[in-house]
């Protein structure tokens, strides 16, 4: 069911193309957001409202979801999702507090400094996925590193659900309350990123949109970054798994089997030393799918060609491997794991040992869940508090200091022949060019 690709001659120059990836056209999604965008810019809440009848059908009177209904969202939520929602909570603010800046001043000459000083963003859009599966989880990986980072207005939305009444999955509103989020839309898609970018009557823009979504997300996002700040293209899932002859292909199966139950593109691949483990992950996958409930959704997504095992001779080359791959999540299940994951590159998270299955950071380990997707993890970085903050330089020097810059600074000028650079600073002492010691 699952492809295999041997790579234990040699690794292939072009390792990147020959490894198990999904085909996400974003490039081709672009066309069809760009006149749901646009229709959003020119009409706002009315364009917003017709789409969702469109893409998710279902009429809604208003974008904005009434206080009312996040209050009984919460008072109406299973009293053991609330305590694991808390506690996911607890464990991520705990994390995500720690990731704090604090401003850092250098004082480069005497009497000249600069400082780092690092402010939020003042309003920011979060985007909680709703089609094929809800995420309240995404609510809290979205809401909490804003909220430690300090950010003063934030507003969440999630597709209208049919079934709810044109309202987002009510424990996605029960997430939003328990997290004193009460800006909430019931509006998904590349509708949704329009409606933060440009506003609506319903809606005020936003300065930057975060948060995991499908394909018509990621190309909203990435047809209006600019106008917009947005995290990672964070789109269907993927694990990599790094694994040896030490790793329990029971666990192994297990995982590679929970993140492909997110999509039929989602992407399961595992990377080992050992036909062994590989035969016997391939002889456990069966029987673990047809347990589940999404079985035909994981074998779907298993059997495409975004899944696969590779072969590799070495631990050093698996590390080649999975860092060409620059998965989302990467599972380390070999001896010395930890030693072994400090090697790796790139990846978004990375999961030492038999104990760190991915699934625990879905949902709980403290960690961000919206991981960038598609091999950028050689280039970005998960949702943090890092991603809502501005490092300001604030640049601070007297009239000495200044002085003891300004030679340089006209010998650099005239070089870019922009003299009037270094005329703005000899205009502060009498037009002269003054040397290091006037
Ligand atoms: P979604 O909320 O991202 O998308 C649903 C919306 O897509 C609908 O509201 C609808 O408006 C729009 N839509 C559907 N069909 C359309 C069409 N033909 N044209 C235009 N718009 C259309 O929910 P989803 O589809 O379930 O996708 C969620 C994705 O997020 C999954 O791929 C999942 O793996 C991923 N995810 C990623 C992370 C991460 O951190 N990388 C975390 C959680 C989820």
């Amino acid at each position: 069911m699952i492809s295999r690709i041997d790579m234990r001659g040699s690794l292939p120059a072009d390792l990147r193309d020959v490894l198990p990836r999904a085909e996400l056209d974003v490039e081709a999604a672009l066309e069809k957001v760009r006149p749901i965008c646009e229709d959003v810019r020119h009409r706002g809440a009315a364009a917003v409202r017709e789409l969702t009848a469109t893409f998710d059908g279902v009429e809604i009177a208003s974008t904005r979801v009434p206080a009312e209904a996040l209050r009984d969202a919460l008072a109406a939520l299973d009293p053991r999702v609330r305590a694991a929602l808390e506690e996911s909570i607890r464990r991520a603010r705990l994390v995500h507090r720690d990731q704090r800046r604090t401003d850092v001043t250098t004082q480069v000459v005497p009497g000249g400094t600069v400082t780092e000083r690092w402010v939020p963003v003042d309003r920011v859009g979060l985007y909680v996925p709703g089609g094929r599966a809800v995420y309240p989880s995404s609510v809290v990986m979205n809401v909490v590193p804003a909220q430690e980072a300090g950010v003063g207005s934030l507003a969440v939305t999630s597709p209208a659900q049919k079934e709810f009444g044109g309202l987002p999955h009510p424990t996605i509103l029960a997430a939003c309350a328990l997290l004193g989020v009460d800006e909430v839309y019931s509006v998904g898609g590349a509708q949704a990123v329009a409606m933060f970018a440009y506003g609506t009557e319903e809606c005020e823009p936003v300065s930057m949109v975060t948060g995991p979504g499908n394909i018509f997300v990621a190309a909203a996002k990435r047809l209006l970054k600019g106008r917009i700040g947005i995290d990672s293209e964070a789109g269907p899932t993927e694990i990599a798994i790094l694994a040896d002859e030490t790793a329990d292909p029971v666990h192994v199966a297990a995982d590679l089997i929970s993140q492909a139950e997110h999509d039929v593109i989602a992407a399961s691949v595992l990377v080992t030393t050992s036909p062994e483990l590989a035969d016997a992950v391939e002889k456990e996958l069966p029987g673990q799918i047809s347990a589940t409930k999404h079985s035909e959704r994981i074998t779907e997504a298993l059997s495409g060609r975004q899944s696969g095992i590779v072969l590799v001779s070495s631990i050093d080359d698996g590390l080649k491997v999975v860092d060409a791959y620059a998965a989302e999540h990467l599972e380390i299940q070999t001896a010395d794991a930890a030693a072994v994951a400090a090697r790796v590159r790139n990846a978004g998270a990375i999961f030492v040992g038999p104990y760190s299955p991915v699934s625990l950071g879905d949902y709980l380990a403290g960690s961000n869940h919206v991981l960038p997707t598609g091999g950028c993890a050689c280039h970005s970085s998960g949702l943090s508090v890092q991603s809502f903050l501005r490092g300001i330089h604030v640049v601070d020097y007297t009239r000495e200091a200044l002085a003891g810059a300004a030679a340089h600074v006209s010998v650099l000028a005239d070089a870019e022949d922009l003299p009037a650079h270094g005329a703005a600073i000899r205009a502060r002492f009498d037009w002269r060019v003054p040397t290091e010691t006037s």
